[in-house]
């Protein structure tokens, strides 16, 4: 049976383009009998607040959008991301780091789907692990697992490249976690079979794939679907002026006629779906 979430992170209200992802998440779902699971991504503690949580059930449900069993959060999984941390550690495929963000901006020699590419630096130096990162080895770790592949609904079947972002951080200083490693860990303890979610995050999936080759991790199908853009071509963002549902809920819009219209790929004017570029390195 097909299994497919959303996993919003509560750091700001939900507008239309989290609306589409989710729309897209639950349909997959229904239309083949699935179930659509709600993730929450909460562990980046500066920046989530719980009160954006209570207004996300508001707005699925005010979209029509219903969830499968309990809801996930991902900070009562710290542990369950220490202890895979532990478990690369002990691999010998981590090392801790201490670049600040500006040094890695200067010494960086690429650019990668999320900035500068890290350069490697600290991989072969004697670090304090004390407060530091601990970034993956990309290449050792590509070394041990051999070549790896991983289908998109969409793009087909690609080889994973996750050298395209550098040596990732997998368990920042403040967290036993990054994105990579937790959305990784929970999309296989949730028995997530289709991994659903926008295209800006198709390359994460390489590094993904990467993970779920290390940890002995089942491997999904992922479905990235295309963004709402505004007519620049950026996506929807809520600073830049992209109304939230919860105050389009309480002006007294109907949410299901939004979710409907969604479907039937009716947008506000000035904003399109991004054209279904997938990227591969
Ligand atoms: N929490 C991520 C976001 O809000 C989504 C992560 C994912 O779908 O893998 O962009």
């Amino acid at each position: 049976m097909i299994r497919t979430r959303f996993a919003p992170s509560p750091n700001g209200p939900l507008h239309l383009g989290h609306a589409y992802a989710a729309m897209m998440a639950h349909d997959l779902a229904r239309t083949r009998g699935g179930a659509f699971l709600l993730r929450i991504e909460d562990i980046d503690g500066e920046r989530s607040r719980p009160e954006f949580v209570e207004e996300f059930f508001r707005d699925l449900e005010w979209l029509g959008l219903d969830w499968d069993e309990d809801v996930r959060f991902q900070s009562r999984r710290l542990d369950s991301y220490a202890e895979a941390g532990e478990r690369l550690k002990a691999s010998g495929l981590l090392y801790p780091c201490r670049c600040t963000r500006a040094e890695i901006a200067a010494a960086a020699t690429a650019m990668g789907p999320d900035g500068p590419v890290y350069p490697g630096t600290c991989r072969h130096q004697e670090i304090d692990p004390e407060g530091a990162a601990w970034r993956l080895d990309v290449a050792g770790a590509l070394d041990l697992t051999g070549p790896l592949e991983w289908t998109d609904e969409g793009a087909g079947t690609l080889r994973a490249a996750p050298e395209i972002f550098g040596d990732v951080v997998l368990l920042r200083k403040d967290l036993p976690a990054s994105y990579h490693l937790a959305a990784t860990l929970d999309d296989a303890a949730d028995g997530i079979s289709l991994v659903t979610r926008g295209m800006d995050l198709f390359p994460a999936s390489h590094v993904h794939r990467l993970l779920q080759a290390l940890l002995g991790l089942p491997v999904p199908l992922w479905h990235h679907h295309a963004l709402l853009v505004e007519p620049d071509g950026r996506k929807l963002a809520k600073r830049r002026g992209a109304p939230s549902l919860g105050d389009r809920r309480r002006a007294g819009e109907d949410g299901k006629a939004i979710a409907e219209a969604l479907r039937q790929h009716r947008f506000p004017a000035g904003i399109s779906l991004s054209a279904g570029l997938h990227q591969s390195p």
